[in-house]
């Protein structure tokens, strides 16, 4: 065998495996692929070159071969301000596997890491006087505030944290292949043998962990159904934006800046709150075609308005015969594309549920600007499922209770809004996959994670795995 482990996909998952391996036992040969570039070489030529649009692949910009935003080292998130979240609340569903002690504590070693070169020392915990107020009335009308320690790493700080962790993997000895994407995996006797890069060249190893991101996880779920590994479907969750004025929000976003709510509906679907934007503007995501919302703020406050939005999000889980929840979402948000003519809709609370339309005069009269002025005033009713909009009011009428004024006739919806997961291949409890032994798949492309934190510690269990096999 050339390496004792190959680590495909260079993201908190592939890094955080790699640098548990090497801490642990330096005798180890490790090898991290990526399909992107090194951390030092992502440069984005939108950013560079002050670019309107993105030039997909132009030769020698920094995007060849594969987006230097969102792959290469340090993954898909390399370029946010990097919120690091320490719970075991939200950011995935690793706790199906572990318990929510060895989570948490999986957690803790990728923080300690960050905080080894040079994360922040400020940690931010919201239980102050007013939050547990907030709290208190949340629990009676039956939401659930979520909280979190969050570790800010900062856009230009998060860069510079994964510079050094990249250094200090090439002084433990770890290899690098880079803008070389994985092909295939061989598999002999039910056994993982090694990597398969898209040039041909075939690279053996005791051991293979696959942290491939979203970005992969159409491709890792193709190639492993090929060597006849079972998948479990994911959830999807379908929902709207929500827009509302900055006062209507004022103490959520003063003593939270993003509350995190869960709501069990009468519909019995949970509905939560999702990337809440104080003095945000609602945006439309084009999504291989399909227009969906979704909504920012920007950092200089000079550009912000005077609205907040944030999604609500219904999960839906689908057994025995249906298979693809994802093209359920898209085919929902399809339909709300279609009656706006290619865009989203935009409805007002009041309207939703008078059970009619919004006209662009009924919005012109609201109270509430809409910030995304492309949507067209129309019926989310005539496009969202029975049960989701039933969850969707539920929830609205709940944070009523939280954020007095929320369930106010001017607030908008705009729809479809819809949060997609990878399927989950059948691994066991350490994420090893079953049928294919030695080979192990994490992170946010195995459907098992959708943060920093969790995909870091799914990268720190695989490792823990490997290192208990003993060399
Ligand atoms: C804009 C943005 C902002 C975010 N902000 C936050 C935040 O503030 N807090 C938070 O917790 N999370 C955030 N996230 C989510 C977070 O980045 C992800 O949850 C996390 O990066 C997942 O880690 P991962 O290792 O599973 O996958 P990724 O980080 O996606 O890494 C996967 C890697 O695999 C590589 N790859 C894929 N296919 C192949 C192949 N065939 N061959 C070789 N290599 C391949 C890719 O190039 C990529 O580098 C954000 C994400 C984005 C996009």
């Amino acid at each position: 065998m050339e390496y004792d482990v190959i680590i495909v996909g260079a993201g908190p998952t592939g890094y955080m495996c790699a640098y548990r391996l090497l801490e642990q036992n330096k005798n180890l040969k490790v090898l991290l692929v990526d399909k992107g570039k090194d951390i030092k070489s992502r440069i984005c030529p939108l950013l560079s070159h002050k670019l309107l649009t993105c030039p997909k692949t132009v030769k020698g910009t920094g995007c060849l071969p594969s987006c230097s935003i969102t792959t290469g080292f340090g993954g898909a998130g390399a370029f946010s301000d990097g919120k690091f979240n320490i719970t075991s609340q939200f950011g995935g569903w690793l706790s199906d596997y572990i318990s929510e002690e060895q989570l948490l504590s999986l957690i803790k070693y990728c923080d300690d890491v960050n905080l080894k070169f040079g994360a922040t020392k400020v940690l931010t915990d919201p239980y102050t006087d007013e939050v547990r107020k907030i709290e208190q009335t949340a629990i009676g009308v039956g939401l659930m505030l979520l909280r979190a320690k969050v570790r800010h790493l900062g856009t230009e700080e998060n860069v510079k944290i994964l510079s050094k962790i990249k250094d200090s993997l090439s002084e433990m000895g770890a290899d690098f292949i880079f803008e070389k994407a994985l092909s295939d995996i061989i598999v002999e006797d039910s056994k993982v043998q090694g990597v398969v890069l898209e040039d041909g060249r075939e690279i053996k190893a005791r051991e293979v962990v696959l942290g491939l991101g979203r970005e992969g996880s159409t491709f890792l779920e193709k190639m492993l159904r090929r060597h006849k590994v079972g998948f479990r479907n994911n959830q999807v969750d379908i929902g709207v934006r929500v827009e509302t004025s900055n006062i209507v929000m004022q103490d959520i976003n003063k003593y939270l800046y993003e509350g995190k709510f869960v709501f069990n509906s009468h519909s019995g679907t949970q509905v939560r709150t999702f990337c809440s934007n104080p003095s945000g503007h609602v945006v439309v995501e084009n999504d291989d075609g399909v227009i969906l919302a979704n909504g920012h703020s920007y950092n200089d406050p000079k550009l912000g308005s005077e609205n907040t939005n944030f999604a609500l999000l219904v999960s839906h889980k689908f057994s025995e015969p249906f298979t693809d929840p994802n093209q359920f979402a898209k085919d929902v948000a399809s339909l709300a594309n279609r009656l706006s003519c290619g865009s989203v809709i935009v409805q007002k609370y009041g309207d939703l549920k008078r059970g009619r339309r919004s006209t662009p005069k009924r919005i012109e009269q609201g109270f509430v600007r809409p910030t995304l002025k492309e949507a067209v005033p129309g019926d989310l009713g005539l496009c969202l499922p029975y049960k989701t909009l039933a969850s969707i009011i539920d929830m609205i009428e709940a944070l009523d209770h939280v954020t007095p004024g929320i369930a106010n006739e001017h607030t908008l919806l705009y729809g479809v809004e819809a949060k997609f997961y990878s399927a989950r291949p059948d691994t066991d409890m350490n994420l090893e996959v079953k049928g294919i032994s030695n080979l192990y798949c994490g992170g946010d492309g195995a459907g098992i994670t959708r943060g920093l934190a969790q995909a870091g510690a799914s990268g720190v269990l695989i490792a823990d795995s490997i290192l208990s096999k003993g060399e």
